[in-house]
């Protein structure tokens, strides 16, 4: 037998019949590395931050033995991704993100909020999972199947139901609070918007908007034209409200 402790986070995502408990005795009827146990129990292991024995941190390929004690624990608020880890030695250059077609709400408020997300909910779950890797992309998804794949360093199980929900967990868990810039990215695809003069677009622009906004950004790939109009007052709103929440935990 061996005994594992899961926190509290974890815990919730036992299956039925462990569910909420801290310490589960596991059978051990074979050889299996501590992460083909921790999955064997449909927890993900995108969702463990640290491993740790009678004395030191684990690996995932740990093979545990009988009568070993194990804690398991889940990612504090604030994980900086830019630094190593045991578990995760090699850090990505930046918090950027792929989103599953299960959350996909989420990939244009993580726009909205100025971070790099990809979203092409035309990828199969292979493709999906592989370009996340290659490109050092953080995997979120509600899909536990998909994060357990071998390749994915970085995911997260999106707990949240609610989109605005779902962008402060993503927000808070990576400490990105402080790196929150409305009115940069492009909605619809993802990158950089350059601004614009005004003289240059007139011919584009509806009458109201024409009159009463003096702000402009084109995105230089779709073409599209972003203002400071009502959906970026809307974009303010939610971001002034997640970033003066006390969960939201800042890096920076
Ligand atoms: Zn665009």
């Amino acid at each position: 037998m061996l005994t594992l402790y899961f926190d509290g986070s974890l815990q919730q995502l036992l299956p039925r019949g462990y569910r909420n408990e801290a310490w589960v005795d596991y059978p051990l009827t074979r050889r299996a590395s501590i992460k083909d146990i921790i999955e064997s129990l449909h927890i993900p292991h995108t969702e463990i931050f640290t491993i740790t024995g009678r004395d030191r941190e684990l690996p995932f390929s740990h093979l545990p033995r009988a009568g070993e004690e194990i804690s398991l624990r889940s990612f504090p608020d604030g994980v900086d991704v830019t630094q190593p880890t045991f578990l995760r030695p090699t850090p990505l250059p930046k918090a950027a993100f792929s989103v599953d077609v299960n959350v996909g709400k989420l990939a244009r408020l993580l726009r909205m909020a100025g971070l790099d997300t990809w979203y092409d909910p035309r990828l199969t779950e292979q493709e999906l999972a592989d370009q996340s890797a290659v490109h050092g992309r953080i995997l979120l998804s509600r899909n536990r199947d998909l994060l357990q794949r071998k390749c994915i360093t970085w995911g997260r199980l999106v707990r949240a139901e609610m989109p605005e929900q779902q962008l402060t967990e993503i927000l808070s868990l990576f400490g990105l609070c402080g790196q929150v810039t409305p009115f940069s990215r492009c909605l619809e695809c993802n990158a950089l918007l350059q601004p614009v003069d005004k003289s240059s677009i007139l011919d584009r622009l509806e009458p109201l908007t024409r009159k009463y906004y003096h702000r402009f950004k084109r995105c230089p790939a779709c073409d599209r034209i972003y203002w400071q109009g009502s959906h970026h007052q809307r974009m303010q709103k939610i971001i002034s409200q997640l970033t003066t929440q006390p969960q939201c935990v800042r890096n920076n």
